[in-house]
């Protein structure tokens, strides 16, 4: 396992990833976003009040930005500079006086200010809140959904990046919406509002003006591609770095046990500089976009000074209307340079919304089939019936594998590793679907029934028992909502774990630590067997439960199975032989085919390979006992 990780991590540092699939540019970051919000139509439909809210807020924000000229246009085209052809005042103005035009043009400049501030600030917020909330509910939603993927799929995906994506890329979403999104629409409205006022104003000056669209938008598309690309590469980068620390941090024992720190970290230090690189890279390309920006629009400006002036000269353009021209285009300097800069996140941001639909949009492999049913309280009945499978295509692990186990009997499954053992398991359980044949319970397929009803009426016991950072109540009761606590207790009883229990510090309500590291192995498991027991479960699976418990504890969880499984349909997985001495039938497995079947007498009496392995692990057990018998002076 640890070479494979540094294999991985090494390929990872040393291979330049590429960029592949279609052309896409920035402006292509489009479909990527009408895709994300299309997705997450119904959560963003359940925001409707807010958005048309904070929607009309904004609009009202853009009129009275279009407003703000135009109390200096007023100025001076009617009272300072009011030129002989021009269109004089109307009559009620005229009455006014100058000085008192002056004053109320002066105020109609402040409520402006005062209305857009007080506008800008409810659309923003509002809009904020309705984005948060959809995407709150989306990361709910990816939660819900990665939990509820194949197993296929999480050992292909590593943990790292589906994590990243779920708190990165929804994070990454969550902000560009408020910063770059909301922002880049008002600004986009506001340009075309101001491009309609120019357009009435002179249409002329309006289309010089607008000459430098085209170059802009060659700029865009150009610098916009690289952009987008070097976006992924740095989320992918950014990915591949956490999954790798996210194994590195799992795997923590192995790791400093084997001394591997400094390979890990060189590695990752490797991947770090990389990704640093290609968040530089991406910074620059911003850089090179915004100041082309800025230079297209001074060459606007001074295209509309030269031929507005002039027209103004000629008596066919009014001064106040050049002044409105030469503040849009000012105006509109800061909407086109926040376009180019809102750009790359927004790029980024679609490709974290891709990411997310990526997954979201992953059927499970094995699911709920149409028409399935719930399965009615199981007898334990089971049927492999030519199953045939293969994790990987090509390498079948089962082969038209047959197999009948009647209500109620204990099977275990012993062999070699890789046998298959866990394969049946799986299977049965439905963490996989057989390529082919079909596996009965009840004589009906299980595909038939659905996964939770399948799923609720088996019980596992796993050989390193997964216990939660809650209570001791909580943990047994955990995958058995509802059950009350004088089931716990019995349960607790059966498992032979009530005794030690009630001597914790707050008995059942004692909280235990991640992992359950508090507990012994021993106490651990039956903490697990209770958890079993209180399913009720006429199927039970259990996977070398006992291993790596010292004598007392492997007595105390032996006699607590023995309890679990009685009258249930047990499968359970062996090495070690002398846990398998009491049940109904042994199947030696080997390469996916039962090798050898029978109890353990007959098949000891077979003499076949079943009968060596016991033999062999007898003779070793003994050698150690001997071993420590002589030695038993040095302690
Ligand atoms: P056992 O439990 O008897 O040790 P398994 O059922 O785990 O055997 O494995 C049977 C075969 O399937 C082995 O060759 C193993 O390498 C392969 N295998 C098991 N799990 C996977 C997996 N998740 N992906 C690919 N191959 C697997």
């Amino acid at each position: 396992m640890i070479r494979n990780l540094i294999t991985r991590l090494k390929a990872r540092a040393g291979g330049k990833g590429k960029i592949t699939g279609p052309f896409r540019d920035l402006l292509a970051a489009g479909p990527g976003l009408s895709r994300t919000i299309g997705r997450f139509g119904p959560y963003i439909r359940a925001q409707a009040p807010l958005i048309a809210t904070g929607s009309v807020a904004l609009l009202v924000e853009i009129a009275l930005r279009l407003l703000e000229p135009w109390p200096l246009k007023f100025i001076v085209d009617y009272v300072i500079a009011p030129p002989a052809n021009g269109p004089g005042l109307p009559q009620q103005l005229a009455n006014i006086g100058p000085g008192m035009l002056l004053i109320l043009a002066a105020l109609t400049v402040l409520i402006i200010a005062t209305g857009r501030a007080i506008a800008a600030y409810i659309g923003t917020i509002f809009l904020a809140l309705a984005g948060n909330n959809v995407l709150t509910q989306v990361r709910a939603e990816l939660y819900r959904h990665i939990q509820r993927l194949s197993l296929s799929y999480h050992h292909k995906n590593r943990s790292g990046d589906l994590l990243n994506r779920l708190t990165g890329d929804i994070g990454r979403l969550q902000e560009v919406t408020v910063t770059a999104m909301l922002p880049l629409s008002v600004n986009l409205l506001t340009l075309v509002g101001m491009l309609v006022v120019m357009l009435w104003i002179n249409w002329h000056l309006a289309l010089l003006a607008l000459s430098i669209v085209p170059i802009f938008l060659f700029t865009m598309g150009s610098l916009g591609k690289s952009i987008r690309s070097v976006a992924r590469e740095e989320r992918k980068r950014e990915g591949a770095l956490s999954a790798s620390a996210a194994e590195a941090f799992g795997a923590i024992k192995v790791v400093q046990a084997l001394g591997m720190e400094r390979i890990l970290e060189r590695t990752f230090a490797r991947q770090n500089n990389a990704s640093f690189n290609e968040g530089v890279r991406g910074r620059r390309l911003a850089m090179r976009m915004e100041r082309s920006t800025d230079i297209l629009i001074a060459f606007a400006m001074a295209l509309v000074l030269w031929y507005g002036a002039s027209l103004v000269l000629r008596g066919e353009l009014l001064l106040g209307d050049m002044l409105v021209f030469i503040t849009y285009l000012k105006s509109a300097f800061k909407p086109m340079r926040d376009l180019s800069k809102y750009a790359g996140r927004i790029a980024k941001a679609s490709a974290s919304g891709e990411r997310i639909i990526e997954v979201l949009d992953t059927v499970p492999d094995v699911r709920n089939l149409p028409g399935a049913t719930p399965a009615p309280r199981l007898h334990g009945h089971v049927i492999f019936k030519d199953v045939s499978f293969s994790y990987a295509p090509g390498q079948p692990v089962l082969d038209r594998f047959n197999l009948e186990v009647v209500p109620g009997m204990r099977v275990a499954l012993v062999g070699p590793s890789g046998g298959g053992k866990s394969t049946l398991a799986n299977l049965l359980m439905r963490f996989y679907d057989p390529d082919k044949g079909q596996i009965f319970v009840d004589k009906r397929d299980i595909r038939t029934y659905t996964l939770a009803s399948l799923r609720g009426q088996m019980a596992v016991v796993l050989q390193e028992s997964v216990l939660f950072a809650t209570s001791v109540t909580n943990n047994i009761a955990y995958g058995s909502p509802g059950v009350s606590f004088e089931r716990i207790m019995e349960a607790a009883k059966l498992a032979n774990a009530h005794d030690f229990i009630v001597q914790l510090p707050d008995g059942y309500r004692t909280v235990l630590s991640e992992r359950g590291s508090t507990l012994s192995g021993g106490q651990r498991q039956r903490i697990a067997i209770a958890r079993a027991a209180v399913r009720d479960a006429p199927i039970v699976l259990l996977d070398e439960p006992t291993s790596g418990l010292d004598q007392e504890n492997e007595r105390a969880v032996t006699e607590a199975l023995d309890r679990l499984t009685t009258g249930r349909t047990t499968f359970l997985i062996a090495h070690d032989l002398r846990t398998v001495e009491q049940v109904d039938l042994i199947l030696y497995l080997e390469q996916g085919h039962i090798a050898e079947y029978g109890n353990h007498q007959t098949l000891l009496d077979y003499g076949g390979k079943y009968a060596a392995l016991y033999r062999l692990q007898m003779a070793k057990r003994r050698q150690a006992e001997d071993l420590e018998e002589n030695y038993a002076f040095i302690r």
